[in-house]
């Protein structure tokens, strides 16, 4: 027979009771009047962007969240950011408010300042300006350069949804109603998993080039599916990436390293046919070394990757020469030594210095790439660096290029000894802080195997033909 001890009774009854879940006032409102839940979580709105929201309405105007958020949001993900999108006029939105500031000549934008540096983008509505061509005469689209060039031209809530670029970026948020504004069926796209671009893939992409690496950094970074209309069109269009201002070509190029899903990114790159436009030199070097080289850069990039994704910090200059690395470092088709390197490197040389020129890729990151390939010869010890090594390794780009040297490691299985050793060398000088050494150095055991060896090269590269490459390119 079983007997119930009785549990002793709660030293305080309320510790039992369930605690309520927190409500935003628009939530409460809504539940009281029985009406469902709200698409997303109040708790996980930014409290800024609804500042911004309420005092936009309660001023008459529409607002509402827009853009990378819901879709963010609707994954289950932290977005990056909040926007809102209005029916105020920038200098209606200005006048709202006290901590605003409106920025960009062509584009205005409404900047909304709170503490913590944080700050709420505001966007008028705006429509497409191709649409107006199109629908006067529909017949354009065959022959006319619809490269777009000015869209500054205000319009409806419909119409700036129907501006923007894939439907899973084209959603509203109504924080009032707690309801997803659908106009371009973004949601089901959403659920499905896919990216598509609003309205006719050719057309959208054609009006801007930059899209397809918008569309390959979503889709790398989101898990989503190109749907395979679109990815047609971005193969088509992917040689009019050459027409697009370098500047922000070069900007996407970087937010796509930045992604955390550059490896990725990069394969996508590849398929879709863009590579060979937006990077030759890689493009070039990846067809030269065949698969072995190519899973080479892209254990280097997934490397990058996860450093991204842990939230460590990752210079542009680490990104960037991590994309070229493997052009230095790999074996050259004569048989790969010292003049390898060194002729490889005057290679990128000139091309960092003119995307330094035409893209506007700051001095500092150029530089930081450059010298964080010239030392991985040092830290092989192929090149003798003058100086002390200590010197060396109290220089402020020696820790990246150490960061450089293991992922080539990792990738290659190239110099596994020679990284212990710094990576000791490196202990010695700073012993463990409380928060342990910068690099835990690593048994080169513990290292996982290398990719395919060096010895499978000859036979990748035999299959190498002639092959131009476009120089209109970014590297
Ligand atoms: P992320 O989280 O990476 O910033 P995002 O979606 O916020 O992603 P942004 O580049 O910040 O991307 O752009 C904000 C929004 O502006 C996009 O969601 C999209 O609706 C619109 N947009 C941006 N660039 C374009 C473009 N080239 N063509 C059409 N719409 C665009
Ligand atoms: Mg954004």
């Amino acid at each position: 027979m079983n007997i119930e001890i009785p549990k002793p009774a709660p030293v305080d009854a309320r510790d039992n009771e369930p605690v309520p879940t927190p409500l935003d006032s628009a939530s409460a409102a809504l539940a009281l009047e029985g009406l469902p839940p709200a698409d997303i979580d109040p708790a996980k709105l930014d409290a800024a962007a609804l500042k911004v929201l309420r005092h936009l309405r309660r001023n008459g105007h529409q607002a509402y969240l827009v853009g990378g958020c819901v879709r963010d949001l609707l994954l289950g993900r932290q977005p990056k950011d909040f926007d809102v999108a209005t029916s105020a006029l920038p200098e209606q939105v200005r006048a709202t408010f006290r901590n605003c500031r409106l920025i960009g000549r062509r584009f205005r934008l409404a900047h909304i300042y709170f503490k913590g540096q944080k700050v709420i983008e505001v966007a008028t509505f705006r429509k497409n300006p191709v649409e107006e061509v199109l629908a006067e005469d529909p017949g354009a689209a065959a022959d006319t350069d619809l490269l777009i060039s000015e869209d500054n031209v205000f319009g409806t809530a419909e119409e700036d949804a129907r501006r923007r670029d894939f439907t899973i970026n084209g959603l509203f948020y109504d924080v009032g109603l707690g309801e997803v504004i659908d106009y371009v069926n973004g949601r089901a796209d959403l659920d499905a998993g896919l990216m598509r671009t609003i309205g006719t893939p050719e057309i959208r992409l054609r009006e801007d080039p930059v899209r397809i690496l918008r569309a390959v950094r979503f889709s790398a970074k989101l898990g989503l599916t190109v749907e395979p209309e679109t990815w047609a069109a971005m193969q088509k269009q992917s040689p009019e990436l050459a027409r697009c201002a370098p500047a922000r070509v070069l900007e996407e190029t970087l937010r796509l390293l930045r992604s955390g899903a550059s490896r990725r990114a990069v394969e996508l790159l590849r398929e879709v046919g863009a590579l060979p436009v937006l990077l030759p030199s890689v493009a070039a070097f990846l067809y030269r070394g065949g698969p072995v080289e190519a899973e080479r850069l892209y254990r280097i990039l997934g490397s990058m990757d996860e450093r991204i994704l842990s939230g460590l910090p990752t210079d542009d200059s680490l990104l960037l020469a991590a994309l070229l690395l493997r052009i230095v470092r790999a074996p050259s088709v004569e048989g790969g030594d010292d003049t390898g390197e060194a002729s490889a490197l005057t290679t990128i040389e000139p091309v960092l210095t003119e995307l330094t020129r035409t893209a506007r890729l700051p001095r500092r990151i150029a530089e930081g790439a450059r010298l964080l390939l010239l030392a991985q010869g040092a830290l092989h010890g192929e090149r003798r660096k003058r100086g002390s090594p200590t010197r060396f390794m109290r220089s402020p780009h020696f820790a990246d290029a150490l960061i450089l040297m293991a992922a080539n490691v990792q990738a290659s299985g190239e110099g596994i000894e020679a990284l212990n050793r710094w990576r000791a060398r490196e202990s010695e000088i700073a012993p463990p802080g409380p928060r342990g050494p910068r690099h835990a150095p690593r048994e080169a055991s513990e290292l996982p195997p290398p990719g395919l060896g060096v010895e499978a090269l000859p036979a990748a590269l035999s299959s190498v033909e002639s092959f131009t490459f476009e120089s209109s390119g970014l590297l």
